[in-house]
């Protein structure tokens, strides 16, 4: 374009920064577009996590075209900083995107994105030339981390790299003013990737796969991040049927609606819910359902809420077909697996479990799970923080020297920390599961050459036996161990970048504790940075090896013979319809004090809670009985039951021991027992309450933080947050990583981050 000449006189220059800009995401192309609709001349350079842009035109123009830059972004450009400074002014006549260079070594890449507007727009226009294609995409959707193979996201970088554009592609690739400049996955029906439709004997199918779902068949199906196992959601046999063959009992399935309209139907959606199920990130949220639906039982049992997410690629739309409105969309595997993503694992993993098979050839290099979020009292948490916003870094305090952290063992995410950003992983899962170890260890491969990061410390688990600490110490660098519910806390602060003093809360499962127990309920006093534990919940013994975690029942009747005062342990036994030989087995247990262990745990204690009201005895997936206990929960009710908190000087020790007969008793007078679940959520809330406000009193301070997986209940979250801010706290909760050991890994690195002062 070429810009008036003779102007000069009126026109300026200013140099441009911003900064925490993904790539791959279309913003070079959008400054392209709003500096020609400005009438600006100048250029644009790609310099990694930053973009530098060069401008010259009327200074009312220059004006609008800065502020155009923060309002009119696209949606998935994060942007962190945007630096005005005068410039020379050189009279350029045109307006270029010159080639990339780097400015320092930081890199942000790009997280998958979901289907945009306008491409879904084109995917059911007749008229449009991709018609119906399911691989769909521009810059400002479709593909990113999941198809990168090595650093710097460059279609020959990426497993697009297979397909060779046709001259229209190329086209729309090599045009600064398409919406497909630079949009390393572009593709159409004549020269990108294919679907294929096979039976389990893998033949052509030559049915219609949205008629296949409607007939009630299961499909395995190749999404952005991993296979998904999809049924019509309204089907209760395919359900069922789902169900057994996955040999998944219980664990809620999520579901995805055609539209939010489907959405509305089901579940109540508020406005926070609404943009969170429309953002490009497109998670599962988990959202209350409404009392009377025809969806059946066995989708969640016992549950009243449900995850839904809305179809985020152009393949999910066309799922639906005609008459579809709701599906089931569960991860792909057998349960305990992970998710399958390359066409033969595919193949040979989900046979007998689907009835047909949906593939494609673009490979799939990331394996990443469908993040989950929820909304409690208006602020967004993320469960599960995986596909859609993964691999962007959470931003800390800059640390010196890079580390490299390798979180808990369990729903494990790693962290590789360098300077001020923290690269948290998606979700890798169960590591005792050998596909899981295996492409933990390739992924942090990985994610040293994405980020250009050479570890000098791994951060693990004080835990000794856990896989990820023996790998820290097979490293060859050196390692340092931190406590569990520490750097629990420790990924609350970071996230919240909050550096001063604070008074922190850990409501887990469980963790190594420092003294040899298993702790899960733990209060601390952070001051200057150091951590001290103040106050804990009074521990009960458990048996070392006796699988706990999945045995509320068993759980109940510890409690019960420990601190209950129950004389007759077989009528105990009887009551929670274990053998009556195991009360007195446990009796006699407890009393040698052989093989037995101390816990603090809240997620054992809420296991106990919901097998003495008959809800859960055993747990089939994880956090089952306390999920279940939670959905009991009518309404609040300002009641309690007793408790104490004994406040020795060094360590505060709570308890509620004297909970149990009120409870036994309840359940005697046939109280409803939504009520009982309210009464004892209170009950837990008003003993945090209490310690809190105990803690303020002799440390002087005022501000409190909430960690661990406990954090999940949301009736136990706004509770605590409605109670200690009108108490006058000022409280830090999870916002962009899981309370649960999902978001471990930040709280080590961070606290590894800060050890030496220099390397
Ligand atoms: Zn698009
Ligand atoms: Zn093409
Ligand atoms: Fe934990």
């Amino acid at each position: 374009m070429d810009l008036l000449a003779g102007k000069e006189d009126t026109r300026i220059a200013k140099s441009i920064m911003v900064t925490g800009v993904a790539q791959g995401i279309g913003f070079r192309p959008f400054v392209y577009r709003s500096a020609a609709a400005f009438n600006c001349a100048g250029w644009v350079k790609n310099l990694g996590s930053a973009v530098e842009i060069f401008i010259e035109g009327n200074p009312g123009d220059i004006s609008i075209f800065i502020k155009s830059l923060r309002d009119n972004a696209p949606s998935a450009a994060k942007i962190d900083k945007i630096q005005v400074t005068d410039a020379g002014y050189r009279g350029h006549t045109e307006f270029n995107i010159l080639e990339s260079s780097r400015l320092n070594d930081d890199v942000y890449i790009s997280p998958d994105l979901a289907i945009c507007q306008e491409c879904r727009k084109e995917l059911i226009d007749p008229a449009d030339r991709r018609y119906k294609y399911p691989f769909i995409n521009c810059t400002n959707c479709g593909p990113r981390f999941s198809i990168i193979e090595r650093n710097p996201y460059d279609r020959k970088n990426t497993t697009m790299d297979f397909f060779t554009m046709c001259p229209k592609c190329r086209g729309e690739y090599e045009e600064p003013l398409s919406r497909r400049f630079h949009a390393q996955p572009n593709a159409c029906p004549d020269c990108g990737p294919i679907l294929v439709c096979l039976d389990v004997e893998m033949r052509p199918y030559s049915e219609d796969y949205a008629a296949l779902l409607e007939r009630g068949l299961i499909g395995a199906v190749k999404s952005i991040g991993g296979f998904h196992l999809v049924c019509d959601a309204k089907n209760e046999g395919a359900v069922n049927k789902l169900r057994r063959r996955k040999k998944r009992e219980t664990k809620p399935f999520a579901v995805m609606a055609r539209d939010i309209e489907t959405v509305k139907r089901y579940c109540i959606v508020s406005q926070a819910e609404e943009e969170l199920l429309n953002s490009h990130q497109a998670p599962i949220v988990v959202l209350q359902q409404v009392k009377e639906t025809e969806l059946p039982y066995f989708l969640n049992p016992g549950l009243n809420s449900l995850g839904v997410m809305l179809p985020y690629t152009p393949l999910h739309h066309l799922l639906f077909g005609s008459r579809l409105e709701i599906l089931v969309m569960t991860s792909g595997n057998r349960s305990d697996e992970p998710i399958a993503c390359d066409n033969a694992e595919a193949l040979a993993r989900l046979k007998g479990i689907a009835d047909f098979f949906l593939l494609h050839n673009r490979n799939i290099l990331n394996r990443c799970d469908d993040s989950i979020t929820r909304v409690a009292r208006n602020r967004i948490q993320i469960i599960r923080r995986s596909r859609g916003y993964v691999p962007l870094p959470i931003k800390v305090q800059s640390t010196s020297y890079p580390v490299l952290a390798l979180g808990g063992d369990l729903k494990n995410t790693f962290c590789l920390l360098k300077g001020d950003n923290a690269y948290l992983s998606q979700h890798m899962g169960d590591l005792s599961n050998k596909i899981c170890f295996d492409e933990f260890a390739e992924a942090i491969v990985n994610y040293q050459q994405y980020f250009q990061a050479n570890p000098v410390v791994a951060a693990h688990d004080l835990h000794p036996d856990y896989i990820t600490t023996r790998f820290a110490q097979g490293l060859g660098i050196e390692t340092v161990g931190i406590q569990h519910h520490e750097a629990h806390l420790a990924s609350c602060l970071a996230e919240n970048n909050y550096g001063g003093d604070v008074l922190g809360l850990v409501c887990d499962g469980s963790g190594y504790g420092q003294d040899g127990a298993i702790w899960g309920f733990e209060f601390f006093a952070c001051k200057n940075g150091f951590f001290k534990r103040v106050a804990h919940l009074e521990y009960v013994q458990c048996l070392a090896s006796d699988g706990m975690a999945l045995r509320p029942d068993r759980m109940a009747l510890l409690y019960l013979l420990q601190q209950g005062e129950f004389e007759d342990e077989k009528r105990l036994a009887r009551y929670l319809k274990l053998p009556e030989g195991e009360g007195a087995l446990y009796k006699r247990l407890l009393a040698s004090n052989q093989n037995c262990i101390l816990t603090s745990s809240c997620g054992r204690l809420f296991d106990a809670a919901a097998a003495i009201l008959g809800i859960c005895a055993v747990n089939r997936y994880e956090g089952e009985a306390a999920m279940r206990l939670e959905a009991l929960c009518s309404e609040r009710t300002e009641d309690y039951y007793p408790y104490s908190i004994a406040a020795a000087e060094s360590m505060k020790v709570f308890s509620v021991r004297k909970m149990w007969p009120l409870v036994m008793k309840d359940l005697e007078k046939k109280r409803d027992k939504g009520y009982i679940a309210a009464k004892f959520h209170h009950t837990v809330e008003k003993m945090i309450i209490e310690t809190f406000k105990v803690l303020r009193l002799e440390t002087g301070i005022s501000t409190a933080a909430l960690s661990g997986g406990a954090m999940q209940n949301a009736f136990l979250l706004s509770g605590l947050l409605n109670s200690l801010e009108k108490e006058g706290f000022i409280v830090l909760i999870h916002r962009q990583v899981p309370p649960n050991d999902g978001g471990l890994s930040l709280g080590q690195a961070v606290m590894a981050g800060r050890l030496k002062p220099c390397v």
